[in-house]
């Protein structure tokens, strides 16, 4: 059976796998969708006996099947090798009644790193299936996370270029550090006078600058980009659902057939749809949980039906949550529409217009796998402190939404489904945050007598990723004005004579 991708905007003609990864979004600006979501083909049995990189490609050929077998697994043996810390990829840890699928063994101790490891194989390989001769120039405007994990997954790879910009006093000291750091001769880093949005603005700007498109073209290059609503970030994301449910088969903690709840803390979507694509490929899951922190747009829309996201911007510790537009949601939306593009456009139209929209009832109908979940500050930082009480176990301030929203939910349902909760980030990215919900005294401390008080405290190593910056010399010392986006730009790819 061969899978296409469509937009869910309208009836266009449906691309490839590979062109829908070259792409990224449709020319009428909707997401590429799978025209059906594909039924694993070897037993959850058989996946328990295999590695992550074989579970991968069971997973991941389905999906992308224009990709030949070798492609394919060069692409996922390029990834998730040994710039993750553990062999096991993405292990569960079991604490208090739930299994933690820590996603955050990657180069930049995230969950992020899950899918941009291998997305800089799948766009070269698909540039090469699609007879794309130029060097590919992946352009990022980043508010911390998404800039360094893009980078360390694009550095040294042949045939691209990643150039990120980043707000000069708008990251943590420790991202800025992490990103100036970066090796590679491919990568490029910038920090702008400006904040996040103005970056973004910038980055827009170059993407439909028609003019720099023709010159980058007659030198060898085109722009591309590594946002979270490429297919090719979402599908390496569903191998984990179904991996972590296999392990946990193969230990027999859970018999065959039986259904697990899976806990995702979510911002834009994508990695709790990657779960109800599992969900919908076979794998026994009963309730998908999403989890919000302050920002609870989601956790209202699964209660009313209303999506509005007419409200306060809330600055929490879990930032790469902080979001009021969801991007991948569309997905579900065009799904639920009964893969309706016109309407789910019709949705998407006034979400752009008015801030907000309503779904169907019919279509509420169709949301009885989810549950929406949200989480306050207090209750994370309390949750964190419980955990490493009563288990010495630590997870970080994203985790802790899921986890503490989790503890919300069976404690109104009563429901002890055995449930695995996404676990997204090292609690080293937030060691403040963490080490301040543990106990107050720690917020006196600088940053890595912090990191070294939490290796002591939880018994665990400092992550290399974090060892790195505290003596890696800085490498990139570009800064520029937000109107001199566009000659630096240049200026890196040789254009300017
Ligand atoms: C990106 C991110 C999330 C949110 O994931 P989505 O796929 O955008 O829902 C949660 N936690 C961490 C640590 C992240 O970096």
């Amino acid at each position: 059976m061969e899978i296409l991708y469509k937009s869910t905007r309208s009836d266009s003609t449906p691309v490839t796998a590979s062109q829908a990864i070259l792409k990224g979004l449709a020319d009428d600006g909707g997401l590429y969708v799978p025209m059906e979501i594909p039924k694993l083909d070897v037993s959850l049995r058989e996946i328990s006996k295999m590695t992550y990189q074989e579970a991968a490609y069971e997973v991941m050929k389905l999906y992308l099947n224009d990709f030949t077998e070798e492609e394919l697994k060069s692409c996922i043996n390029k990834a998730y090798d040994d710039k993750f810390d553990t062999e096991a990829i993405a292990p569960l840890t079991e604490a208090g009644n739930a299994y933690y699928l820590e996603l955050y063994h990657g180069a930049t101790i995230a969950f992020k790193d899950m899918a941009l490891s291998i997305l800089p194989h799948l766009l070269t390989t698909s540039a090469k299936k699609n007879g794309v001769k130029n060097e590919i120039v992946i352009l990022t405007a980043t508010s911390g996370d998404t800039g360094k994990a893009a980078l360390s997954g694009f550095a040294d790879v042949d045939g691209t270029r990643i150039i990120v910009f980043y707000p000069k006093n708008g990251v943590s000291p420790i991202q800025e550090k992490q990103m100036v750091t970066q090796k590679g001769a491919n990568t490029h880093v910038v920090g702008i006078h400006g904040n996040f949005d103005d970056a973004q603005t910038g980055v827009k700007k170059l993407f439909g600058d028609e003019v720099l498109s023709k010159e980058m073209d007659e030198k060898g290059f085109q722009f591309s980009s590594a946002n979270s609503i490429n297919i090719g970030r979402l599908v390496p994301q569903i191998v984990y659902y179904v991996y972590s449910y296999a392990v946990l088969l193969g230990q027999g903690k859970i018999g065959d057939g039986e259904e697990i709840n899976v806990v995702v803390p979510t911002g834009n979507f994508g990695n709790i749809l990657a779960a109800y694509y599992a969900k919908n490929m076979g794998v026994p899951i009963h309730k998908l949980i999403c989890a919000s922190n302050d920002n609870k747009v989601l956790f209202d829309f699964f209660k009313s039906g209303t999506y509005d996201r007419n409200r306060e911007f809330i600055l929490t510790s879990s930032p790469s949550m902080d979001i009021l537009i969801s991007s991948n949601l569309e997905r579900l939306i065009y799904r639920i529409a009964g893969n309706a593009p016109e309407k789910n456009a019709a949705l998407m139209k006034s979400l752009s217009e008015k801030g907000v929209y309503e779904i169907t009832e019919e279509m509420r109908e169709e949301l009885k796998d989810f549950v929406g979940g949200y989480a306050g500050e207090e209750e994370c930082f309390a949750m964190i402190k419980k955990l490493y009480e009563e288990f010495s176990y630590v997870i970080d301030t994203h985790t802790a939404v899921a986890a503490a929203a989790y503890a919300k939910y069976r404690e109104e349902t009563k429901d002890t489904t055995k449930t695995v909760i996404a676990s997204t980030a090292s609690p080293y990215k937030f060691t403040r945050s963490v080490m301040k919900a543990i106990d107050e005294k720690y917020d006196s401390m600088g940053d890595f007598e912090l990191v070294d008080e939490l290796s002591r405290i939880s018994n665990t190593d400092v992550p290399k990723a974090i060892e790195e910056i505290r003596t890696a010399p800085v490498l990139h010392n570009t800064v520029c004005e937000k109107d001199e986006m566009k000659s630096v730009v240049k200026k890196f790819l040789n254009m300017n004579e």
